[in-house]
């Protein structure tokens, strides 16, 4: 049981969220209150993770837990994952991406009869103070791909945080369960001119606008109709995974920007994020 003074310690005031790293070469993102922190996505590496969480004022040693969305690299770092688990930070994965993630990542495979990888099936997950639920997006990875809902008690009120940050498309689903949030981190991953005048070969073009990401523009639209339908507005949101070579994070925050401020939605900080940098670190309070 907690004394006055542990109360006291362990008041929970402020819910904050930091983009550490966004690309198509590795992604995480950090959640955490005074009490409970978790990664979404471990796709960086761990001398990298381990410093910019130092920077934040956490260990990666107090991580409660690892969330993934899916089995591409960018999301998952191997020498990361051996890092966690010397730390006996377990993982968790919706269940459909199991046995994808056990069968591309060896670290995870060796390590998981010490149930280091816990299996999320239909319920949320409690991890002290925070409440974490996945919900399935479209994106073209072997099992599927999910974003994640993080909700935490702030003086009395749920608060919500939603990532997802690969999408070939915003589903009525995903609106739903990313309405309502707090903080957004979503894609908005290329920039339709840019990628028509790429050089990529066809196939890799379909595949990014098809089956892959949202550019520039699904992701304003998304963006409107997500606070369309949304009691709460989000005070802050984060535009991730911006292509290195088929977008710019000016022409992606000019995008939506300018679309919100056309409906009159331009309450809601809109940050950038970076691929070796971390984002601002946004926190409702
Ligand atoms: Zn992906």
């Amino acid at each position: 049981m907690l004394s006055l003074f542990d109360d006291q310690l362990f008041m929970i005031n402020k819910l904050s969220a930091c983009v550490l790293g966004s690309s198509s070469s590795g992604n995480s993102t950090v959640i955490w209150n005074e009490k409970s922190s978790i990664l979404i996505d471990c796709g960086l590496g761990p001398v990298y993770i381990t410093e910019q969480l130092r920077e934040l004022g956490l260990r990666i040693q107090d991580l409660d837990g690892v969330f993934i969305t899916h089995i591409h690299s960018d999301h998952v770092n191997e020498a990361t994952v051996r890092n966690l688990h010397k730390h006996c930070i377990p993982l968790y994965c919706p269940s459909p991406i199991e046995v994808h993630l056990l069968k591309k990542y060896r670290s995870i495979a060796d390590a998981k009869k010490e149930q280091f990888l816990n299996v999320i099936h239909k319920s949320d997950v409690e991890l002290d103070t925070l409440t974490i639920r996945a919900f399935e997006v479209p994106h073209d990875s072997d099992g599927g791909c999910f974003g994640y809902n993080v909700f935490g008690d702030l003086n009395g009120k749920t608060k919500k945080i939603s990532v997802s940050t690969d999408m070939a498309e915003v589903t009525e689903s995903a609106l739903e369960h990313i309405a309502d949030s707090d903080i957004i981190v979503i894609e908005s991953n290329y920039d339709v001119e840019m990628l028509e005048r790429s050089g990529r070969p066809k196939w890799l073009k379909d595949r990014i606008r098809v089956g892959g990401h949202l550019s520039n523009d699904q992701c304003a639209e998304s963006i409107l109709q997500i606070m369309n339908r949304s009691q709460v507005l989000p005070q802050m949101m984060a535009l991730a995974h911006v292509s290195k070579q088929c977008n710019t994070n000016a022409l992606a925050y000019d995008c939506t920007v300018s679309a919100m401020d056309k409906h009159g939605m331009s309450q809601t900080t809109v940050c950038e994020t970076y691929p070796q940098k971390p984002s601002r670190t946004m926190s409702i309070s």
